[in-house]
């Protein structure tokens, strides 16, 4: 293709970018059967970046044929744990061998910063691969005793084993395109599963090029079967398809709810990463020289295209202005341009429907009397920016404190009582993160009780760690992802009893 290829651009991913990429199935590099590409963008300028080749249900049977056999029959289910372990090790290696050309393709397919992939996409998918390979080889089940009161006399020896569920669809979104597929490949390979992953339609790249490196790392074929496509198509497919085990999910709770019910045919399992409308708490004991930046950053990291997202900002009054001025001032200071610019801390939103959903959003919040105390607009009119914002004069009637921007937007609001913010942070469809600021450990470790989220932050936000779970309270999801309560998503127990006197 050779768009919008400029001199500044990794060699490698010159190259890659330069063919039409084909998708993984059973180990080989193949075409889609309708012959069908599509295009990815590269949102800091919206022209074509790569054709990828156009998964649809044709294709998904193929790779989850692929993977069936893989789980069932293939050389996989035959390593030894440690083996497995040493797999997932090696891919980790790889991947930070090629950290630049990772960074580089994340950077031109999903617009985010170079410097933040570098130094937080990419690392942290490093650090997941190693984490996950170490639990291949501890992975226990129990032994029980027990009592059988109908069989008086009788001795039995009972355990559990913990098995991979088996074949594993899973359906991931743009924002943070490699480590998502991180997130969802580490559990599965480090617990003996087989995959068919479909990246999302803006952001394939990554995963393919990953696809490529899990081969190169010697996974067995059909292991790992990856296959972009389109949502409504691909991914649909894969949700329905009555030989996967489980899915999951990450990206809106609207789709989320299609996965459920796609799900139900087979009843296989299903897990959910969903959207979030987080709340962040700053008292007003709290450190201002540290939440003041936090909750800025709460909000801008990503382009505010976090499900995590500190979007809905309560500020105790006294110190409102302050900190709301300050987050301004914050949001001033950030250098939004192209990801590829050394310069650069904020990149374009990742497709132009993205930045119409934004702008309609910030559009909604004027017409409800939201009032912009710095940005509010997109930013030019070539590529897919916006400018960061705080919106207040908002409430929770709006529009825009309800639901799920995924943008740099946040709406800010004022609390006199703090017994009485509390359950308005809750008021929430969603329950994904929330953070609160202060100085008084009590307070702090009260409110984080209080808070229905799967995650809170304590002076302090987005953190991660491949240890921390992570997942949703309420219609934020089901299951965690990362730590050790992930591998039960990915597990099921066998109880084994045997008669043994
Ligand atoms: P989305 O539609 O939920 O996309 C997430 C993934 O699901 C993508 O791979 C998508 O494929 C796939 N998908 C879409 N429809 C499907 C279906 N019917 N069956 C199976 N898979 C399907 O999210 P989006 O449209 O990219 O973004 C819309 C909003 O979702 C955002 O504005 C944001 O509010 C939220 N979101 C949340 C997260 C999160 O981390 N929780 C991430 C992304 C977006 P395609 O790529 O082809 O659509
Ligand atoms: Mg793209």
């Amino acid at each position: 293709m050779g768009i919008a290829v400029s001199p500044q651009i990794h060699p490698q991913v010159a190259d890659f970018i330069d063919k039409p990429r084909k998708m993984l199935i059973n180990g080989q590099w193949v075409n889609s059967i309708s012959g069908k590409t599509f295009p990815t963008y590269n949102p800091a300028t919206g022209e074509v970046l790569a054709q990828v080749a156009e998964g649809d249900s044709a294709d998904i049977d193929l790779a989850v044929k692929a993977a069936r056999k893989a789980f069932d029959q293939g050389p996989w289910r035959k390593l030894t744990v440690s083996e497995r372990g040493r797999l997932i090790w090696k891919l980790a290696d790889l991947l930070e061998q090629h950290t630049e050309e990772f960074a580089y393709i994340e950077s031109l397919d999903n617009g985010k910063a170079l410097t933040i992939a570098r130094a937080a996409d990419v690392p942290l998918a490093v650090d997941l691969f190693r984490y996950m390979a170490g639990w291949a080889t501890k992975i226990e089940g129990n032994t029980i005793p027990i009592s059988v009161p109908y069989t008086p006399g009788a001795k039995y020896l009972a355990y559990t084993l913990r098995e991979p569920i088996g074949v594993v669809g899973q359906i991931i979104p743009w924002n943070f395109p490699l480590l998502m597929a991180a997130w969802k490949l580490g559990p599965a390979l480090a617990t003996g599963c087989t995959v068919v992953l479909k990246p999302a339609e803006q952001t394939p790249l990554s995963s393919l090029r990953l696809g490529e490196l899990i081969t190169e790392a010697g996974f067995p074929d059909g292991v790992v079967n990856i296959v972009p496509g389109y949502g409504e198509t691909a991914g649909a497919a894969l949700a329905a398809h009555p030989d996967v085990d489980k899915i999951a999910f990450t990206g809106s709770t609207e789709v989320g709810k299609l996965i459920v019910h796609a799900a139900a045919g087979n009843l296989k399992k299903v897990t959910l990463e969903l959207g979030g409308k987080s709340p962040n708490v700053v008292y007003k004991d709290a450190d201002l020289d540290t939440a003041i930046p936090g909750a800025a950053s709460a909000i801008f990291f990503n382009h505010g295209q976090c499900c995590c997202a500190g979007s809905r900002l309560y500020v105790e009054k006294s110190v409102f202005d302050k900190v709301v001025e300050g987050i301004a001032e914050e949001a001033k200071k950030i250098n939004v341009g192209s990801g590829l610019d050394p310069q650069t801390e904020m990149g374009p939103l990742v497709s132009e429907e993205q930045l119409r959903r934004v702008c309609g959003y910030l559009e909604s919040g004027f017409s409800e009397g939201a009032k912009a105390i710095v940005g509010g607009h997109r930013k030019g009119d070539k590529g897919y920016f916006v400018e960061p914002t705080v919106l207040v004069n908002t409430n929770e009637d709006m529009k825009v404190v309800r639901e799920e921007i995924f943008g740099p937007v946040v709406t800010a609001m004022p609390f006199t009582d703090p017994e009485e913010i509390l359950p308005r942070a809750n008021n929430s469809e969603y329950g994904l993160a929330a953070a609160v600021w202060t100085k008084d450990i009590s307070k702090a470790h009260r409110t984080a009780e209080i808070l229905r989220a799967g995650t809170v932050w304590i002076n302090c936000y987005n953190i991660f760690d491949a240890a921390l779970p992570f997942g949703g309270y309420k219609q934020s999801g089901w299951g965690r992802e990362m730590g050790h309560e992930v591998l039960n998503n990915y597990t099921q127990t066998k109880a084994v009893c045997t008669k043994v006197a």
